[in-house]
């Protein structure tokens, strides 16, 4: 593994990981002296699963420190707000809530403010931070997370504030200490980055470039979770699809599938997410045959116009998307699909947007996240023109939204009777438990705490258009 690890280039050398380790004694040693022996760190999370992933292993990191966790900023004496850049919005939340720690900062001095993730990548992102907010003491990017406990080490023992976003390809880091959210539900990070390019996308260049975990370390890290209780393992990547190419694994994506179902268990897989130019009838056939892989393919098309497709740098048409969907659904013929769609891409025009709403229709997605256009500084889309108002833009996006409701519900409606095998979730009502269906459908019934991370059948007694309401059932 050592040798490999330096031929490739894709790994971080195992002599960094033990400097770091060093590090993070060095401030254990700074905490108990300042605070005791129980510093507390509040982290918060922006954006998709994959920071939910890293903010686990940063968690673990923390802990490893001599951090506990608290629910909220003024218990802390970290604080940190892994960001997201997907889009303009997600940007604001990030900005307005940092603005908010300004008061809590003078009152708590000591208070360290952590900023990190895929917005901090950004240079002009994290120079503003420098300029305008300088009670932020320290500030790193994507490529940085295996070295924060040099980076606070470095903030507490010099009092001096620190950013780090060197831009990089991107490493991996094994063996990162981790800390879960959920015993039930765990996140399998099985590549980093994106080589797709994607002409609106801010990802590829916040990310790096594509690179996956060997299979080993991976099926290994599936046998731990379920060896500690993990009852559903969802595999993280931005294109999974493509897995397994850098470095050259001998694994595809299809043929790692059939191997995490092999593993013996209990347990439920999923996937997120599925490129349609990398999805093969291979993996399509490896879904249909492995048992524990769940009845459902994220697959975002983003627009149903060619033209759209092709400014966007998908590499698929239309037609070939749906002879996607048509043969997994010969397949699969319960198969669940749901997608991303993005409305009022530079240029597109009404008929053009109409083109995805047929898409829509004829797919009949169990759900859509949809999008409006967010315009990402240094990506290809960003220099294009863009000439629709967005109050034009937002009016698309409501007729988009209103035909997959009609879908939606109609799915749901026919759900009713049925009994479905769900993993318990937590609901905050007292007396009441959550579940998903294999399709990704959330289900709430009534029931004991204590089935919570077991598999249950509920009966579907009602259904609104995006939940559905059951019972337990034998
Ligand atoms: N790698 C995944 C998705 C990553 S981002 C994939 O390719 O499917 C999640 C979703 O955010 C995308 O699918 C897209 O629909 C949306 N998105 C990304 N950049 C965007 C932008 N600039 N404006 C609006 N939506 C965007
Ligand atoms: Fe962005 Fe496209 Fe990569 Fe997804 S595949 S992360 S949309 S560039």
């Amino acid at each position: 593994m050592d040798n490999f690890s330096d031929k490739s280039g894709v790994f971080v050398n195992p002599s960094e990981l033990e400097r770091q380790r060093k590090f993070t004694e060095l401030v254990k040693t700074v905490l108990t002296a300042r605070f005791g022996n129980e510093p507390k760190a509040f982290v918060h999370t922006y954006g998709c699963q994959g920071n939910v992933s890293d903010s686990e292993r940063i968690k673990g990191q923390l802990r490893n420190m001599g951090y506990t966790f608290v629910l909220s900023p003024e218990e802390a004496d970290l604080v940190l707000f892994n960001t997201c850049a997907v889009r303009e919005h997600a940007e604001d939340r990030v900005f307005g809530n940092v603005g908010a720690l300004k008061p809590l900062k003078e009152k708590k001095r000591d208070m360290i403010i952590v900023l990190c993730g895929c917005m901090m990548q950004q240079k002009h992102i994290s120079e503003r931070i420098k300029k305008s907010y300088p009670y932020v003491n320290l500030v790193f990017g994507t490529f940085a997370v295996h070295k924060l406990p040099e980076m606070l080490y470095t903030v507490l023992s010099r009092s001096k504030r620190v950013f780090e976003i060197s831009a990089s390809d991107g490493l991996i880091a094994e063996g990162l200490p981790t800390e879960r959210d959920s015993g039930a539900k765990a996140w399998l990070p099985i590549m980093y980055g994106c080589d797709n390019f994607c002409s609106y996308c801010v990802v590829p260049l916040v990310r790096g470039r594509e690179r996956s975990r060997l299979p080993e370390d991976i099926i290994n890290e599936a046998k731990e979770l379920i060896a500690g209780g993990a009852k559903e393992i969802t595999l993280l990547g931005q294109n999974v699809n493509s897995y397994g190419k850098n470095p050259d694994c001998g694994v595809n994506f299809a043929r790692l599938l059939r191997r995490i179902n092999d593993i013996d268990g209990d347990f439920i897989i999923r996937f997120m997410t599925s490129h349609p130019k990398d999805c093969t009838h291979e993996l399509l056939d490896a879904m249909a045959d492995c048992e524990k892989v769940a009845k459902h393919l994220h697959l975002p098309v983003q627009s149903g116009c060619d033209r759209i497709l092709k400014e966007m740098n998908r590499k698929y048409t239309r037609a070939q998307y749906l002879d996607l969907i048509r043969y997994a659904r010969e397949k699969m013929p319960d198969l669940s699909i749901t997608g991303d769609i993005i409305v009022g891409f530079p240029g597109e025009t009404y008929e053009e947007f109409l083109e995805t709403v047929s898409l829509i229709k004829e797919v009949r997605y169990t759900s859509l996240f949809t999008f409006i256009y967010s315009k990402r500084e240094g990506t290809k889309a960003a220099k294009m023109p863009d000439p629709v108002p967005y109050a034009e833009k937002s009016k698309w996006f409501r007729e988009l939204c209103a035909v997959q409701e009609e879908t939606a519900g109609k799915r749901t409606a026919s759900m009713v009777g049925k009994i479905y095998r769900v993993l318990t979730e937590p609901n905050e009502t007292e007396g009441k438990l959550t579940g998903r269906t294999e399709g990704n459908i959330t289900i709430e019934f009534d029931g004991p705490k204590k089935l919570i991370g077991q598999f249950v059948n509920v009966r579907v007694t009602d259904a609104l258009t995006w939940v559905l309401f059951g019972e337990l059932a034998e």
